[in-house]
This record gives structure tokens, C-alpha cells and sequence, in this order.
């Protein structure tokens, strides 16, 4: 499956699928892409599930769709990753000429792939889904994810594209860019724009979630944005930095003020609101930066470790061994 020799001259078009705890969706999903795959004879399907460490029956589930139709793949992580390193597994075992990523639940539609496929062969190699609604989703995470795209777009040199999510079609030219990049923190959404290529959109009406809950809660999404400025920017170092300076600043005036005030006027010893206001916010500023530095020297020291970024237990029911496949990384490159 995995060996990118397509032997006759239709082309493959891989489908991308991290899940984790999907089991409600699963059957719905089945139905839908076979209906696309079905529908579209003209090119050759795969479907790559990766189940990200899945605590219910997905798993079991995954693997009852490769056995009714082989076009369907099961890549099985030794457990939970979360979804970017999941995409990546997924860039390391699809073998169309190019792959489309989608969510599980179906919130993006299979039914606007043919048309990024129709994007694809006008000549483009990374066609995105840019959301036109968003479907249900509260009206705070909305907002919070609206003002950090801003901010990461002020503050990273990389634009990143606002409504853009993971759904999109990457030629394989752009997945092996990927597979090169095996950074453990990972912010997809960031790579996608940093390794160029040429780009265009497809507009999609992203739908409500058809089954089950959403994997993300408040501080995983705020993990995922730290991420994402910290992998792609040092602008908080520099913020430090200026703070520092700024303060030092505003001290030396204070400093050459009370000098010449005690030399003028006297001294008598008072201040001690101010002294404790003063020595507060330095130390709040303190190890604010100590902090920000930490964020940056911790992801230093995980990448400095050079573990592979994640383990495969099985693949379509059978047990992996990792060694065959990193023997047959080396002899690709
Ligand atoms: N997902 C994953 N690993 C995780 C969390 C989520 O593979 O640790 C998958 C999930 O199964 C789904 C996709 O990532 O296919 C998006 O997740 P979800 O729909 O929960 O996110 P939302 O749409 O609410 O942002
Ligand atoms: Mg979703």
C-alpha cells in the first residue's frame, strides 16, 4: 500500500483521516467517503485513519472498514499524540500523489474534495478550505480565536491565513516538504505556510460536528496557541527585552529625581507604599520574562532529545515494527 509507484497512469488521491474517540461518526464517515470514492472513478482512493491512542471502540471500528473495503487504511498510534503529530504519522504512510486532510466528524465536508482535486490539476500544490461559516461553535472561543490570529499574524513573518484550518490537499511535492520537518512541537497550521508552494482556496461551508464531542477543551487550545507563537516566533523574547529596558529607563529618571530631590528639599524616610508597589512589579516583570525564556529553553530541551516523534502499534490489524520502516525511510533518501 504505502510505496508511491503508482504503476498505471491514474492518479492517487490519498484521504488524510486523524481521529480520536470518533466511534459515533465512524459509520457516518464510511458512507460519505465511499460515496465520494465511488462517485469519482477516475482516480485511484486510499483513506488513511490514523487513530490517535482512541480510548473507545474506533479502533475495532476503523479496522471493520478496511476489511468491507480495502480502499480504506488503519494506521494505529501507540497512543495519544493529539492531532498534530497524528498528521504527521498520516504524511509518513499515505501514497496517493497527493492527500487531502479532514477532520473525522465531518465538519468538512467530503463532498468539496473534487473540487480542490480540480485545483490540483489546474497546476496549484496546497489547495485549502477557507471556512465561509464555521458552523456552531461558542461565541467566546470564536472571538479568542479571531484576536490570536491577529496577533500571530503582527507577530510571526510567516502569514498565516485567517478562516484556514486543516482541511486541504497537498501535492506529494508538499508532503515530503513536511515529512522533512520532524520538529516535536508541532503547529501544522503554521507549517503549511512556511513551506511555500503555490496556494489557492476553495470556500466550504464548514458544518456542525455529525456525532460525538469535540476533543478540544480551553487549555488545550491554549497549549496549541502558545505553540504556535512560540514555534514560529521570538517576538515575546525581544517584548522581555524592551520591558527590561523600558523599566531600567523609567528607574534611572526615578533614581536621578530622588537624588536631586533629597539634595534640594532633604529626605525624610517615607515611601514605603511606593518602595513595595516598585519592588512587586519587578519581580511580577521578573519572572514574567524568566517565564517566556523557560516556554523557549523547554522546547530547546525536547528537541535536543531527537526522540521520534511518535510510536506505530498496528497497521491495518497487523502489528508494526518500526524498524521496517525507518529501513525504508533511509533507502528513500
Ligand atoms: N483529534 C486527534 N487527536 C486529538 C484530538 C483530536 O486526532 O488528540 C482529531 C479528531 O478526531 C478530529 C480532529 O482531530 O478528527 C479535530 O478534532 P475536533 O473535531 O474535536 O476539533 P474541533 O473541530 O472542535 O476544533
Ligand atoms: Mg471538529
Amino acid at each position: 500500500m504505502y510505496t508511491s509507484s503508482n504503476t498505471d497512469n491514474m492518479k492517487k488521491v490519498s484521504i488524510l483521516i486523524p481521529m480520536y474517540n470518533e466511534q459515533e461518526v465512524l459509520p457516518a464517515l464510511f458512507n460519505r467517503l465511499s460515496d465520494l470514492m465511488d462517485g469519482n472513478p477516475s482516480y485511484m482512493w486510499e483513506v488513511v485513519m490514523v487513530n490517535d491512542g482512541s480510548t473507545d471502540a474506533t479502533a475495532a471500528k476503523a479496522l471493520q472498514m478496511h476489511k468491507r473495503d480495502s480502499r480504506f487504511h488503519f494506521v494505529d498510534l501507540s497512543r495519544n499524540y493529539g492531532k498534530e503529530i497524528a498528521m504527521m504519522a498520516g504524511f509518513d504512510f499515505v501514497s496517493g500523489d497527493c492527500a487531502v486532510i479532514m477532520d473525522a466528524d465531518l465538519q468538512h465536508p467530503p463532498e468539496v474534495i473534487p473540487s480542490m482535486i480540480a485545483q490540483w490539476e489546474n497546476g496549484y500544490d496546497d489547495v485549502y478550505g477557507r471556512r465561509i461559516t464555521r458552523g456552531k461553535e461558542p461565541w467566546l472561543r470564536k472571538r479568542l480565536s479571531l484576536l490570536y490570529y491577529t496577533l500571530l499574524q503582527k507577530t510571526t513573518k510567516i502569514p498565516i491565513l485567517e478562516n484556514v484550518g486543516d482541511f486541504r490537499l497537498l501535492d506529494r511535492s508538499c508532503i515530503e516538504a513536511l515529512k522533512k520537518i520532524r520538529e516535536t512541537h508541532r503547529y501544522t497550521k503554521g507549517l503549511f505556510c512556511y513551506i511555500g508552494f503555490k496556494k489557492t482556496d476553495v470556500p466550504f461551508e464548514q458544518a456542525d460536528r455529525e456525532a460525538g464531542q469535540t476533543k478540544w477543551n480551553f487549555l488545550k487550545l491554549l497549549g496549541l496557541a502558545i505553540e504556535g507563537i512560540t514555534s514560529y516566533t521570538t517576538v515575546p523574547l525581544r517584548l522581555a527585552t524592551v520591558a527590561g529596558f523600558a523599566v531600567s529607563i523609567c528607574a534611572l529618571m526615578y533614581l536621578i529625581y530622588i537624588f536631586v530631590k533629597t539634595l534640594i528639599v532633604g529626605e525624610n524616610v517615607a515611601g514605603f507604599p511606593t518602595l513595595m508597589v516598585t519592588i512587586l512589579f519587578l519581580g511580577g516583570l521578573t519572572l514574567l520574562t524568566l517565564g517566556i525564556m523557560g516556554e523557549y529553553i523547554g522546547r530547546i530541551f525536547n528537541e535536543t532529545k531527537q526522540r521520534p516523534v511518535y510510536f506505530v502499534r498496528e497497521v491495518d490489524g497487523n502489528r508494526y515494527c518500526q524498524k521496517e520502516k525507518d529501513e525504508s525511510q533511509k533507502s528513500d533518501s
